[in-house]
């Protein structure tokens, strides 16, 4: 790469249409090219030309057939981006906006994330357009068994992990486990997040919202803070933003809103233990909408079709989905007070909001750093099924804990600045990327 408009548009006119892919590789371009210049021994070889590229991709057919008896079609996808470093590891997400361009944004982001974990993974993501809100639990069983009876094909406990990702969480990988073993007649590490009897690690399911408290907290120490009394606005009301809530009471801070789809709850005083518990209810096993909240909860106000970035605070934790704050929420964050975001969700602020955070010179965690905890942790349930043990939950609480102190310490190493300021984006994209560009070179040309 010797500019990053000429890659850019090499990049658009290759994989048209594909906007948030190329949202993604801009971003990693830019924080790249002064190190590029320095160390001409990558752009000798191509490195980050062969990296945008995937090493495979699945796309099939997943027909299945609904509580009405009626024919129904999804489309299929599993990204191989890179094994580079280990086999492909990564999320499968189920939700109507999934297509090629998203998926391959995922994965691409993925590989810089399991980089950084220092485990030996390679990154890879997939998933399907299907969507599980408002289907039977026999219609999300029929569809996750057709969608693994083409999969399997391409995964395995050496080659390709999945794991969950947004409408994909224990249920699903129940189902979708049992099909590959019925199919494959093993009972293999395959997929991450499983049950914790049948070959899951604990604290899994905590892993991606503790880390990236985890992540903050260290952000924080670098300026003599911590999260005691600290009020923190989350978005989602899913797997990541149920444990960042979790993590943050524990450690003092006061969480004043959750979200999903529709619209956002604040509750001024701060969100309790027990309204945690209510919302783990109502989204895990009743899998009913964030307004709920405002009718069963005290102090409790719904704003329907509203994201929370107006409510002043002083940490954010974007845990929805990608491109969920814009320039104009970044500057209504700042003005308001708030001082360090930490991204729950993948690529959850367009690049001209993250301008606003790193000119205002706050603390700014990109999901790739921040949320790397759950797929660490996938990579300890890997372990763990390998060498055929399960550790404590303290053991891996621990362990998850370590990951995220040396993922921080790697950004500061590559990505503090002449002024002091951690511009942790560039951190994260230079560490990512200088353990898989020298697998690469190690490698030969693959
Ligand atoms: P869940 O499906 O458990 O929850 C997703 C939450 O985000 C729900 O509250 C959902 O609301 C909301 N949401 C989804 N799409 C949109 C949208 N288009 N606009 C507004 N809200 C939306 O997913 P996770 O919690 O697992 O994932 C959340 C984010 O974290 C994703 O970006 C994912 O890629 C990322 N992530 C997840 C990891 C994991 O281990 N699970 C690991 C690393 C990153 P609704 O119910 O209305 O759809």
């Amino acid at each position: 790469m010797e500019s990053v408009k000429e890659f850019m548009a090499e990049v658009v006119r290759k994989n048209p249409g594909e906007l948030e892919f190329h949202q993604a590789v801009e971003e990693v371009a830019e924080s790249i090219a002064p190190f590029l210049k320095k160390n001409p021994q990558y752009n000798e070889a191509n490195i980050i030309e062969r990296m945008i590229v995937p090493e495979r991709v699945v796309i099939f057919r997943v027909p299945w057939i609904d509580d009405n008896q009626k024919i129904q079609i999804n489309v299929g996808y599993r990204i191989e981006m890179s094994s580079a470093i280990g086999p492909y590891k990564g999320g499968l997400r189920f939700h109507p906006s999934v297509n090629l361009g998203i998926l391959k944004f995922l994965a691409f982001e993925q590989v810089f994330k399991n980089s950084l974990t220092t485990l030996p993974l390679g990154g890879g993501k997939g998933g399907s357009d299907f969507d599980p809100k408002g289907k039977s639990d026999m219609e999300v069983m029929k569809f996750c068994q057709s969608f693994m009876s083409e999969l399997f094909r391409h995964i395995g406990e050496n080659t390709d992990v999945p794991a969950g990702d947004i409408g994909v969480g224990s249920r699903e990988i129940g189902y979708m486990f049992g099909q590959y073993k019925r199919l494959k007649n093993e009972f293999t590490g395959v997929l991450t997040g499983k049950g914790v009897n049948w070959g899951g690690s604990l604290i899994r399911p905590e892993a991606t919202g503790y880390g990236c408290v985890y992540f903050v907290h260290e952000m924080l120490k670098t300026r003599g803070e911590d999260f005691g009394g600290k009020i923190c606005t989350v978005s989602g009301a899913g797997n990541v933003a149920q444990y960042t809530f979790e993590k943050l009471l524990e450690l003092g801070a006061k969480v004043v809103t959750l979200s999903d789809s529709n619209g956002f709850i604040h509750k001024p005083e701060g969100l309790t233990v027990e309204d945690l518990r209510f919302v783990m209810e109502l989204k895990n096993i009743k899998r009913g909408r964030i307004s709920d909240c405002a009718k069963a909860l005290k102090g409790c106000k719904y704003y329907k079709g509203k994201r929370p970035w107006a409510v002043p605070c002083d940490i954010a934790f974007p845990s929805a989905t990608q491109n969920e704050i814009d320039e104009k929420d970044a500057k209504t964050l700042v003005k308001n007070g708030c001082f360090a975001i930490g991204e729950g969700a993948n690529m959850p602020t367009i690049p001209d909001a993250v301008k606003v955070f790193q000119e205002a010179r706050i603390l700014y965690a990109p999901g790739k750093a921040a949320n790397a905890g759950g797929v660490s942790t996938s990579g300890l349930e890997m372990s763990q099924n390998s060498i055929r043990t399960a550790w404590t939950r303290e053991e891996v609480d621990r362990k998850l804990r370590q990951i995220k102190i040396n993922i921080h310490e790697s950004c500061v190493q590559y990505g503090k600045q002449k002024d002091g300021y951690i511009n942790y984006v560039a951190g994260a994209n230079i560490a990512g990327f200088v353990k898989v560009a020298d697998a690469m070179l190690d490698q030969g040309v693959v």
